[in-house]
């Protein structure tokens, strides 16, 4: 299939698939919400349902990107900071951002949508249906909801790599390592705390005590090819798509939907942009992704038989 051979054959870069938020015109050219109970019907047959979920989930929790207007923090977008070149010229304060991150991430917690996703993927899956999510969120919301097997296209905040023998593990510590304790503040006149390397997270493996560095995709680098095969197995098998809290013509959904919707596959994206009225997707459904997923994924009054 020619859009498998584009993005997953090749080597797929963060990075590469800029938004194009928007650039279809104004809000009247916006697509109307899709019938709900035809969604109802077929998400009631589904056997097997893959969820897709971008920033928007993230967003209604209150999460910040820093990304787009205001999204700084202190001098810079995360652009500049999530970079394999930022991290190698200044580890110290590429950790404090990350710090900052996970820091902020302990005062959020998830909502309707996350809840809304775990609780189909754990009443379906009772019912040997099968849910798959596939996030590129990296805040881990979606498992503090009790989502399971979750595909993570851009890692997660609270993993970890060692530089030297790559050695991936999780890392729930706060703070992960006594040097980065109150460091990290977003204010743009606060000073680099400037810690030296040997004092930033380090590994814990035997022998090697190499640097760490967040397990998260940064721009410029490649995504995992093996959780990419995994989602391209799972949107091969797949009788449902659900595209959440981002566009199925923009990255990442971009990468997969087409696919889908390719082989005759129903897709439903749920987000609060504008996109075409374009007959490829079967439904789309307006708003905030907390308040309309619930209702779509409610049980059936089938699933009672
Ligand atoms: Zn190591």
């Amino acid at each position: 299939m020619l859009i498998r051979h584009l993005y997953c054959r090749a080597t797929v870069t963060r990075g590469l698939f800029v938004p194009t938020k928007n650039t279809w015109g104004n809000q009247d050219m916006s697509r109307p919400s899709s019938d709900l109970a035809a969604f109802r019907y077929i998400f009631s047959k589904a056997k097997h349902v893959v969820i897709l979920t971008g920033a928007g989930v993230s967003a209604e929790s209150g999460v910040p990107t820093f990304r787009g207007a205001g999204g700084y923090w202190r001098k810079w977008q995360a652009q500049q900071l999530a970079t394999p070149e930022a991290f190698s010229r200044n580890p110290s304060r590429v950790w404090e951002f990350y710090h900052y991150r996970r820091e902020v991430m302990l005062t959020k917690t998830p909502n309707p949508a996350h809840q809304a996703i775990a609780e189909c993927q754990e009443r379906l899956c009772r019912k040997g249906r099968k849910v798959t999510l596939v996030t590129q969120n990296i805040d881990e919301l979606h498992r503090r909801a009790g989502s399971k097997d979750i595909l993570e296209l851009h890692g997660s905040l609270f993993k970890t790599r060692c530089m030297s023998c790559g050695h991936v593990s999780a890392n729930h510590k706060s703070p992960i390592c006594a040097a980065l304790e109150g460091k990290g503040a977003p204010d743009p006149n606060t000073d680099d705390a400037k810690i030296p390397v040997n004092d930033l997270p380090r590994c814990q493996e035997a022998d090697c005590r190499g640097l760490l560095r967040p397990a998260v995709v940064w721009f410029g680098e490649s995504l995992d090819s093996d959780i990419l095969q995994r989602v391209e197995d799972e949107l091969d098998s797949c009788d449902l798509c659900l595209v959440v809290g981002t566009s199925s013509i923009v990255y990442p959904a971009a990468m997969f939907a087409p696919q889908v919707a390719a082989r005759g596959v129903p897709v439903a994206e749920f987000n609060m942009e504008h996109t075409p009225a374009t007959m490829e997707f079967q439904f789309h459904f307006h708003g905030p992704c907390g308040t309309t997923l619930p209702a779509a994924l409610a049980p059936h009054l089938s699933e009672a038989k």
